[in-house]
């Protein structure tokens, strides 16, 4: 039987993570090509040398995750298309923002016959409302596409401590069990879920909370007052999920992409972290400051989906429903103080 040839789209933080985890197995499984290239996208070093360069030298991304090797068999191409051309199975993991680009740039170039998955965590926002990370991979590129999403802080991984994650898939099951062996390791545990928009949903929304638990940290104000922001963000989350896809399932929730990886980035994501420092100088530094200062070229994707989630409830009216929502959004553009996010729950949200 031919061996599927997998591809991996982005070498960030996670994006390296899912490379080692991914290279593990299809260094040991017979119905994978040993090989998984991982496109960078090219930069210089201050050493002066090209991060692509260094990576296939040391095995190691330098930058984004330092002091883990990756295995052997992972290649680090700075050439979008190369990166893809053979590919049969193509992982999507770059900050969301710069996906619309990415896949432009792809169509006409993946194999007709392959399948992809994303580990994204983000949305866009067209006129017609929010589009999905794995949609506008469909769209544009007309191939199907799952999403694998959960409590997965990408560096507790790169060091093998166990974890769970979540295989959304849309029809076919077949191939979700392919990207579930693909993934699986004895410290990383995968359950696949026929839920796509709920998965992928659960990992966008859960970092609009998180910039919620950050302010709460740099105003210490408490545990309580972080679990009571976590449940009525959760609460938020599902809301928001069910009205935009009447299909999406309540387990889904209690899955690891939903309660798990809301709680583990409320405790220990980068979201938070920057958060609590915007809190702490009382939103005089600006997220793109604090961003760019504190995690050194990592993006944070909270912020922007933010944004793109207000502008779907402004769209149609429902800012009221979503008090959480949109206090963090008013919070990251200034309009109101980041105590304001335990100010707000006087409005009660209209439904269970
Ligand atoms: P990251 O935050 O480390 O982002 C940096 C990456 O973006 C680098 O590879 C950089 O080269 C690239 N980049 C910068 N400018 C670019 C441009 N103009 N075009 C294309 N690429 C550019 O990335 P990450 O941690 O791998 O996150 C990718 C996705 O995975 C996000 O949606 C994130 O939410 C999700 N995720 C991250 C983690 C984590 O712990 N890091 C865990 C689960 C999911
Ligand atoms: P942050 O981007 O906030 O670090 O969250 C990482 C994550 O998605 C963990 O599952």
């Amino acid at each position: 039987a031919t061996q599927e040839r997998v591809a991996v789209i982005g070498s960030g933080n996670w994006g390296s993570v899912a490379s080692k985890l991914i290279a593990s197995n299809t260094a040991k499984l017979s119905s994978f090509h040993d090989e998984v290239r991982m496109w960078v996208f090219e930069e210089t070093l201050p050493s002066g040398e090209k991060l692509s360069e260094v990576i296939n030298r040391e095995n190691e991304n330098v930058k984004y995750l330092p002091g883990v090797k990756l295995g052997k068999n992972v290649v680090a191409d700075p050439d979008l298309v190369n990166t893809v051309k053979d590919a049969t199975m193509l992982v999507f993991v770059t900050p969301h923002q710069f996906m619309e680009g990415i896949c432009k740039r792809l169509i006409g170039k993946v194999r007709p016959d392959a399948q992809a998955i994303s580990l994204i965590k983000g949305m866009e926002v067209k006129k017609e409302g929010p589009c999905m990370i794995s949609t506008l991979i469909t769209q544009l590129l007309h191939i199907n596409c799952s999403v694998l999403m959960g409590a997965n802080i990408a560096n507790e991984i790169a060091q093998e401590k166990f974890s769970e994650a979540t295989v959304g898939y849309r029809e076919d099951e077949e191939t979700a069990l392919k990207w579930v062996l693909l993934f699986s390791t004895p410290y990383f545990l995968v359950t696949p879920v026929q839920d796509v928009e709920g998965v992928e949903l659960c990992g966008t929304l859960k970092n609009v909370v998180a910039l919620a638990a950050g302010f709460v940290d740099g105003l210490e104000m408490g545990n309580n007052t972080k679990a009571a922001i976590m449940r009525i963000g959760l609460r938020e989350m599902r809301a928001f999920s069910k009205l935009m896809f009447p299909s999406v399932k309540n387990n889904t929730f209690f899955e690891s992409c939903g309660v798990a990886d809301l709680i583990t980035t409320c405790l220990g994501g980068r979201n938070r972290k920057v958060a609590e420092a915007f809190a702490k100088n009382n939103g005089k530094r600006s997220f793109d400051e604090l961003e760019a200062e504190m995690l050194q070229g990592q993006k944070l994707q909270g912020v922007s989906t933010a944004r793109e989630v207000y502008e779907v409830l402004s769209h149609r009216g429902w800012q009221e429903l979503f008090p959480l929502f949109t206090t963090v959004y008013e919070i990251c553009i200034g309009h109101l103080s980041p105590s304001a996010i335990v100010e707000y729950s006087e409005h009660k949200p209209n439904f269970a």
